[in-house]
């Protein structure tokens, strides 16, 4: 690690109001970190604020050479830090979890101005991506092997975990801070190095944790940031026999092609890939309840969340009084800058974003659905920025690409069902498997819809479901493997077998 840097971000670079946000502006970076060094590209990009269009900086793209010098750095890194105790590594990693937390408002801050979401929600993100750091570094201390009951004689069998090697990052837009630590702190309690790619429209919460990395002493080259062109980047970790795990956070179609990617290295791969979550409304719910749980669970995030309730399912003859208190509860919704503490939705990530959702909702509309209620769009709103306004369908039919798709917008849709064995079906009407919602009181109906519904997370009666002890993850094209939880480690470990025999007493020894 470097002591002395020259600050790299000049005035002319990064809009006032990024600045002004800050009260360490050293944690705004634009450079790559590499080797613990900040490493400029010769090309710059942009990263605009979605609330107003302004552009906040510039952050630099690497070439393929420097991508694979930092694949190279972490490589020549990774001996040495395998090598720390687990306890070592516990005490570095808990560091950076400190100033992480001690950064909290400058990192959230500095996440409302490049990703959009509320002040809360950004809070929110910092101290859930922190709290990964802190459960690794306590889980490494208990990484333990097994003794195995021989079947060998005289032999004595057993299990070591091993880190896996040199591990490539590849995150999202949606949580900039957090879908990093959740895996880079994994990865580096157990021993691995890291190279990672943020997304390009949120670098600088990428860049920040990096910043942290430093001053908490991590080591030169155990902890990379790589910015640049995503194809680019992203094929050179695919394609280097040096990097032994590749973990991607992002849609399915992306992760496809980087698994086609990895093939001809045969990486372990884990994938953290796009949802389509039903929210179904028991029978016997209170409707009002339900209603705000089902209102939270969509639009957190302004709907650009993975774990969103994208399909929203009420019996039969309780769908009009449903539709009325989430009508309620969505005319009540404040849209705006999510640096206001009033603003409960933000804009959305861009104005491609915005197109798409007024895609789907033309789609919607053409087949025959209809608009039930939607939140105002202030006037600011409308003049700048990528607003899109929280809006609730009806008349939804399976051929409509919002009921099929994850629609990653502030698009609610309700359906009306018949029985439970329909709406287990109609849930399970997806290629994808990631979380989905039950409420209700009814523990049997409960006990179908948990061994029923096709998904790796399945929440009852809680929106909240994630969180550092938790296995994270999806089944069928919503990925592969897990994240948090004593299961995180399997992604950047092998298990040794180790069988120890017994050599032949040599006679009159
Ligand atoms: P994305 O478009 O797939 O991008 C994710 C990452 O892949 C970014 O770093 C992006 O780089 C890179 N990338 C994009 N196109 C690429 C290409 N052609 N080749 C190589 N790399 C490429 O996803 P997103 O729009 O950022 O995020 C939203 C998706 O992530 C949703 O589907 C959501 O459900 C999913 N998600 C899943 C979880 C989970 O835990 N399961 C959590 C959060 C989000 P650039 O930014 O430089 O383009």
């Amino acid at each position: 690690m470097s002591n002395e840097r020259q600050f790299d971000i000049d005035d002319s670079k990064a809009n006032h109001e990024i600045m002004s946000a800050l009260d360490d502006v050293k944690l705004l970076r634009n450079l790559a970190y590499v080797n613990g060094k900040w490493v400029s590209g010769e090309q710059f990009r942009p990263v605009l604020n979605p609330a107003n269009d302004e552009i906040i900086g510039y952050f630099t793209q690497l070439s393929q050479q420097q991508i694979s010098s930092a694949i190279h750095a972490a490589d020549d890194a990774f001996n040495g830090w395998r090598k720390l105790q687990a306890d070592q590594r516990a005490e570095l990693l808990l560091t950076w979890y400190q100033l992480i937390l001690d950064a909290k408002q400058d990192l959230a801050r500095l996440m409302v101005i490049e990703q959009g979401k509320t002040l809360a929600e950004a809070i929110g993100e910092i101290e859930y991506g922190a709290s990964f750091i802190r459960w690794f570094a306590e889980e490494a201390r208990r990484s333990y092997g097994e003794t195995i009951p021989s079947h060998i004689a005289d032999a004595q069998l057993s299990t070591i975990r091993e880190p896996i090697g040199v591990a490539g990052l590849i995150t999202p837009w949606n949580f900039p801070s957090a879908m990093i630590t959740r895996k880079a702190a994994a990865a580096m309690a157990i021993g691995c190095t890291v190279v990672i790619k943020p997304a390009s429209e949120t670098p600088f919460s990428a860049l920040a944790l990096a910043e942290l990395a430093d001053r908490a002493g991590i080591p030169d080259g155990v902890f990379n940031i790589v910015t640049g062109q995503a194809d680019t980047v992203s094929h050179v970790l695919c394609q280097s026999d040096k990097v032994k795990a590749l973990s991607f956070t992002g849609s399915t179609p992306v992760g496809k092609m980087l698994l086609a990617d990895a093939a001809s290295t045969v990486k372990k791969c884990s994938m953290e890939l796009g949802g389509n979550a039903p929210f179904i409304v028991l029978p016997d719910t209170d409707l009002a309840q339900a209603a705000q749980a089902a209102l939270d669970a969509k639009f957190q995030t302004s709907g650009q969340d993975c774990l969103a309730a994208n399909r929203i399912f009420v019996p039969q003859q309780h769908l009009s009084q449903f539709i009325d208190h989430f009508a309620t509860l969505i005319s009540k919704l404040k849209v705006g800058n999510g640096k206001h503490s009033s603003t409960n939705v933000g804009p959305l990530i861009n104005h491609k974003a915005v197109e798409k959702a007024q895609q789907l909702l033309n789609d919607a509309l053409i087949k025959g659905a209809v608009v039930a209620a939607q939140a105002d769009l202030p006037a600011a709103a409308q003049a700048n920025g990528s607003y899109f306004t929280p809006t609730l369908l009806t008349n939804i039919t399976p051929d409509m690409a919002v009921y099929r798709e994850e629609n990653f917008c502030p698009l609610a849709i309700v359906l009306p069902y018949s029985s439970l064995e329909q709406v287990i079906e109609m849930s399970n009407d997806t290629e994808y498997g990631l979380a989905a919602y039950v409420y209700g009181h009814d523990i049997h109906q409960i006990w179908q819809c948990l061994r029923g519904l096709e998904f790796g997370m399945v929440s009852v009666n809680s929106v909240k479901m994630t969180g550092h002890p938790i296995p994270f993850g999806g089944m069928k094209q919503s990925g592969l493997g897990r994240e948090g939880s004593r299961h995180g480690f399997d992604e950047f470990s092998e298990i040794k077998y180790c069988c120890l025999g017994a050599l032949p007493t040599v006679s009159g020894s």
